[in-house]
């Protein structure tokens, strides 16, 4: 894999300011597949430097030249398709057809989203006698995970380009490289020097540096709980704006009227994509106690079909999960399940069948799960799916709402009118009826523990604007 030895640093690949550096793994074979620089503290002042002294310029740049160049990053990302889903595939163990359709595609739709409304969004508008002018927050620092590591870099830095902010990114020590490919795309799109800066590096040193850095106006956080808290205390008392998209416990729900076979199959499809690991999964399947046998003979028949194998085979619908770390506690999960009680119907704690090597797990679906139990409450983001069982709509609801989360969930019925009536009660950021398609456009993020903000479409935008009233 391509892997710069430098960080991107206002309009260059520049030499880091220590030596130190972080190595790249492939989770599916555990080998080393490139080394990039581990940034500190200096090279963070170094971006955030670049991005201040570019601010003004981006700023005052008229919108329809941003969407310009906003074109062309997307120009530049859509012919970096296979390199993209080829280097996430790499450093994330994502299976190939995935990282195609998702983990290239998906961010190339949003880059080509913002593209379109950097040049047609109100920057001003009239209300009475006043005019409101809605203007870039400032330099946004940007800290993004691992598990959509394009897309979460895209849902951040394109929407602050378009505002006219200008950004430092901090993406997961587990996946630069695919952030380095993202820096190579804004060079050859053509935006001016420093609106655009990357350091790589670990979270406790370089993350840390960038989020309670005092010249940087906005953080926008992707990631765990722990670290979101923290950071949004330094943002509290920065008094700076802050974003933050956290974990998820989403339920599906599947009511007694719906195709049962049709929401199940999905419902497992949903938990086990990208090994488990995203924040908005179904991973607590509810259903009518009538139902509940049968639902379980359908998980497990769809749950057999996700076989671990090599995400290089393009047959393979299950790769490992990020790294060893990531696996160790899934499996810890798994056996925390088993303890509390619950019931495997497939998987379990043990490695795959034949896997020597590689972050692999089972996946896993487990029946008899009561909302109190751990896999029930805490986000496991591994290949694991609890089925609960209800007794009527009511205690459907409750079950659903019972959770510090509330990111995402899914409602079935036969009557869209009764799924949309129970969405509508759901306390969550977002509800899928009856397999309601991704809209890239609607926004995206938390109720209550799941976060502060909205990502994607205009709402993803207005996160990096800032409002200014003029009377006249
Ligand atoms: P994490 O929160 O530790 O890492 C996310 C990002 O924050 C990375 O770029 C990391 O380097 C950075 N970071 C870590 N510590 C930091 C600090 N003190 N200050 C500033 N930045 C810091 O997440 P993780 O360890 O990669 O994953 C752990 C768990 O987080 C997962 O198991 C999952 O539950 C959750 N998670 C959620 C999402 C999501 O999309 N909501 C994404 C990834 C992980």
């Amino acid at each position: 894999m391509k892997a710069h030895d430098g960080m991107y640093i206002d309009g260059a690949w520049r030499p880091a300011a220590g030596t130190d550096a972080i190595a790249v793994v492939n989770p599916a074979d555990e080998q080393v597949i490139g080394m990039v620089p581990a940034g500190t503290a200096e090279d963070v002042n170094a971006a955030v430097r670049a991005a201040r002294a570019a601010f003004p310029g981006w700023a005052a740049t008229p919108p329809a030249e941003r969407a310009a160049r906003l074109q062309a990053l997307h120009a530049a990302l859509d012919a970096r398709r296979d390199e993209i889903a080829a280097t996430v595939t790499a450093e994330l163990g994502s299976p190939v057809k995935l990282a195609q359709a998702v983990h290239a595609g998906l961010p190339v739709t949003v880059a080509g989203t913002y593209a379109e409304l950097a040049g047609t969004y109100a920057f001003e508008e009239k209300i009475g006698n006043s005019t409101v002018l809605h203007e870039p927050v400032g330099v946004v620092g940007a800290i993004t995970p691992w598990n959509y590591p394009l897309h979460q870099v895209v849902a951040k830095v394109a929407p602050a380009l378009a505002a006219g902010c200008t950004v430092v990114l901090k993406p997961a020590e587990d996946t630069p490289l695919v952030a380095q490919l993202f820096a190579e795309a804004v060079h050859e799109a053509g935006l001016p020097a420093g609106v655009f800066n990357l350091v790589t590096g670990l979270g406790p040193v370089a993350g840390q540096a960038l989020a309670g850095h005092g010249d940087v106006d906005l953080v926008s956080f992707t990631g765990s709980t722990a670290v979101g808290r923290r950071i949004g205390a330094v943002a509290g008392g920065a008094v700076k704006r802050v974003a933050l998209e956290l974990g998820g416990k989403s339920a599906n729900v599947i009511l007694p009227d719906a195709d049962l076979a049709r929401a199940v199959n999905v419902g497992v499809a949903n938990v086990f994509a990208n090994s488990g690991q995203t924040c908005s999964a179904w991973t607590r399947m509810l259903v009518h106690t009538d139902q509940y046998e049968e639902a379980l003979s359908l998980a497990a028949t769809a749950a057999a079909k996700y076989v671990p194998g090599d995400p290089e085979d393009p047959a393979s619908r299950l790769g490992p999960v990020v790294n060893a770390k990531q696996r160790d506690r899934v499996r810890g999960y798994i056996e925390r399940g088993v303890e509390e009680g619950a019931r495997l119907v497939a998987g379990g704690p043990d490695a795959p069948e034949g896997a020597k090597t590689g972050y692999y797990v089972r996946p896993t679906v487990f029946a008899d799960v009561t909302p109190g139990m751990t896999v029930a409450q805490e986000e496991i983001f591994g290949p694991v799916l609890t089925i609960l069982r209800y007794e009527d709509e009511e205690d459907a609801l409750r079950i659903a709402n019972d959770t510090v989360y509330g990111l995402a969930g899914a409602v079935w019925s036969a009557d869209p009118a009764r799924a949309e009536a129970f969405a509508r009660r759901l306390d969550t950021g977002q509800v899928d009826i009856n397999g309601g398609r991704f809209n890239p456009l609607a926004p995206f993020g938390g109720y209550k523990q799941s976060g502060v903000g909205r990502e994607l479409g205009v709402h993803g935008l207005g996160e990096y604007l800032q409002t200014k009233s003029l009377q006249f």
